[in-house]
Order: C-alpha cells, then structure tokens, then sequence
C-alpha cells in the first residue's frame, strides 16, 4: 500500500477521485477527525449529508442525485470505517493531499476507482457542501 501513498506525493498528473478505504483497515480511528467534510464514517454507524456541512433538507448534488441532506442514510460497512463517496473531495478546497491516506498508519485509504472524478467536480461538488468556504 505504500504505492499508493507514493501516487499521492510524487505524480502531479494523476486522475482526481474519492477516497476509499480498504479492507486493511484496523478500525483506528485516526482518520475520521481529519476529514473536512465529515465523509468518513465509524462502521455500523449512519450518515448524513448535513453532517459537517452547510447542506440541510431537500438537496440536488452536482452529479444530478436528488437527497434530504439530514436524513439518516444506511451505513455502507457494518464493519469498518467507511467513506462516503458523494461527501469525498479527495480534500480539494481545503488540503494539499487527502488527510486520511495521510495519517492513516496501515495505508488503506487509497483512491477509489469506481468514483474517478476531476479535479473541477471535486472543487464544486467542495463548494456545494461548504457555502461559506
Ligand atoms: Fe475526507 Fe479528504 Fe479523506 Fe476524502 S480524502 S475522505 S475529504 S479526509
Ligand atoms: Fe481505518 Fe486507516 Fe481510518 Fe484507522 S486511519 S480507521 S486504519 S482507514
């Protein structure tokens, strides 16, 4: 998994996408303060769009999903940390480098192929959550 990291640091020209955490994962903790957007999540547990956002009641995302930002969605893992795909900006508007692969101590937060997005959608799908930023 330290390729991974690698990727993070040393390509400039890599594909933007969301962050996904993998089975690895030693349910630590560690990276669910990091997140600016409030997109990771404890196993088992529910998640809002509100959470850590300036979103509430009924919403339409930039990618076209229509949502109430405070209703409790289902948790995507029962068993282990997990990151919301719609709420990841792979940290853009706020950090150099996505915190959770960054203090993340076994390296499994990686990007996430099934959610490859540019650098642009990730900056507006930022702005959309955080008015005020
Ligand atoms: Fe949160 Fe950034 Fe990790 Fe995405 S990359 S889950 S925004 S800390
Ligand atoms: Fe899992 Fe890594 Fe987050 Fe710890 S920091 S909970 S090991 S993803």
């Amino acid at each position: 998994m330290v390729f991974f990291r690698s990727v993070f640091k040393f390509t400039n020209k890599r594909r933007a996408m969301a962050i996904v955490i993998t089975d690895e994962c030693i349910n630590c903790g560690a990276c669910e303060p990091e997140c600016p957007n409030t997109a990771i999540y404890e196993g088992a547990d529910d998640w809002r769009y509100a959470d850590g956002t300036d979103l509430e009641g009924k919403v339409v995302l930039p990618n076209g999903k229509e949502a109430d930002a405070n209703e409790a969605q289902e948790p995507i893992s029962d068993e282990l940390y997990y990151i919301v795909p719609d709420k990841c900006t792979e940290c853009q508007g706020f950090h150099e480098e996505p915190q959770c692969a960054a203090v993340c101590p076994v390296d499994c937060c990686v990007p996430d192929d099934e959610h490859v997005e540019s650098e642009d959608e990730l900056l507006a799908k930022q702005r959309f959550m955080h008015h005020d930023e």
